[in-house]
């Protein structure tokens, strides 16, 4: 079946009791057994399974093109997760324009364990080559990253971690993305890790997370972590970022189609020093991202010659909502030195005061481009 097909349908059943055709929320803790050790469908309590998580992780499996999905309280719940598969000892190669909650979950709180990590750019795969070392056990990659959507061949950096001797991970952080527009399991990654508050929920009204995977021994043993740990997501939520799943591929393509018309906007304007956006002409991983890439997304940023001009920006417009996050139907503005990106501050990570970046929605691109132009003149 196609994706636009497995949106709606994979991992859902009409409710064999009833014929309800939306999975119900199961708002359950426990599970009757029908005797000690022997629960009626596998269930026996929901941090270990609830169907309502158990539709939306098949759901996950099948859109990424994986054998398995998990979803989690929030992606950072599930980006430690992932990291907990480690010890003390054990070295991570990151993007350096990673999500800034990534980077402080990893440089602020992780290291404080043990882990090592350190930051390279990862569009050079060679350049990241350079930053294994024989305790590399995981490589960690954001594409297009945040916020500078920048692209990073995924093929090309699987090829290369699967010469090293030590063998490690190759982790997509596919948020940006979403799996209609890129399959990292299809690339060589081990694993796919969201923010499913992002694109697959797309509505803003949810906070969740997932890991999807391919091979079944790694499954089973972040399953097991899930379970143990305990960042699970509710049935409700759950059912939230289901329903949103269902309409991801038409709000992806509208997403896209709105943000190529600011992107030519952009284009014209005097008071824009750069633009990143990765089918660009002017980006320079563009090739990367038409091959990787079904379309170019809904984020755009951009560096404004008037670096103080970034905040008035931000909030002059009027439909372009000023907060955090992205990914749902509203579109969303933000200038992430002063947001998203403040823990990288003082930091190589650290981001340009100039630059806003733009989640674009699905409003009118007219009436968005309009927004654009007053607030560029406040
Ligand atoms: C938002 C985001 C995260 C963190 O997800 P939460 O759901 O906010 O915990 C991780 N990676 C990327 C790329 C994000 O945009």
């Amino acid at each position: 079946m196609k994706f636009e097909t497995l949106a709606i349908h994979a991992g859902q059943e009409p409710d064999p009791n009833n014929g309800a055709v939306m999975t119900p929320v199961y708002l359950t803790s426990t599970y009757m057994q029908d005797g000690i050790g022997k629960p009626r469908q596998g269930y026996e309590y929901s941090r270990t399974l609830n169907p309502t998580r158990k539709a939306l992780q098949d759901c996950l499996a099948e859109l990424e093109s994986g054998s398995w999905g998990l979803a989690f309280a929030s992606g950072m719940a599930a980006t430690d997760t992932v990291l907990r598969m480690l010890k003390s000892g054990d070295h991570v190669v990151a993007g350096n324009d990673v999500y800034g909650g990534t980077f402080r979950l990893f440089d602020k709180v992780l290291r404080r364990f043990g882990l090592d990590f350190t930051f390279a750019d990862t569009t050079d795969p060679e350049n990241l080559a350079e930053a294994l070392t024989p305790a590399t056990k995981i490589v960690w990659l954001e594409t297009p990253s945040n916020p500078l959507l920048s692209v990073t061949d995924i093929r090309a950096v699987a090829e290369i971690i699967k010469r090293h001797p030590s063998q490690p991970l190759l982790v997509v952080d596919n948020t940006f993305a979403t799996p209609y527009l890129q399959r990292p399991l299809e690339l060589g990654a081990d694993l796919v890790v969201h923010s499913m508050t992002k694109y697959l929920g797309g509505h803003s009204d949810v906070v969740g997370g997932a890991i999807i995977g391919k091979d079944k021994e790694l499954g089973a043993q972040l399953a097991y972590l899930q379970n143990a740990i305990g960042g699970i997501q509710g049935p409700m939520d759950s059912f939230l970022v289901l329903r949103g799943i269902k309409t991801l591929p038409v709000r992806m393509d509208r997403h896209f189609e709105n943000a190529k018309k600011i992107v030519q906007f952009l284009e014209k304007q005097k008071s824009i020093q750069q633009i990143f956006y990765p089918f660009h002409e002017s980006h320079p991983q563009q090739k990367i991202a038409l091959a990787q890439m079904r379309n170019g997304g809904g984020m755009i940023s951009f560096v404004l010659k008037d670096k103080d001009a970034a905040r008035r920006v931000a909030e002059a417009t009027k439909i372009f909502t000023l907060a955090e996050s992205l990914g749902g139907v509203e579109s969303l503005i933000e200038v992430p030195a002063a947001m998203t990106h403040l823990s990288t501050q003082g930091s190589t990570l650290e981001v340009d005061a100039g630059l806003v970046r733009l989640s674009v929605g699905i409003e009118n691109a007219e009436d968005l481009i309009a927004d654009l132009e007053q607030a560029l003149k406040a």
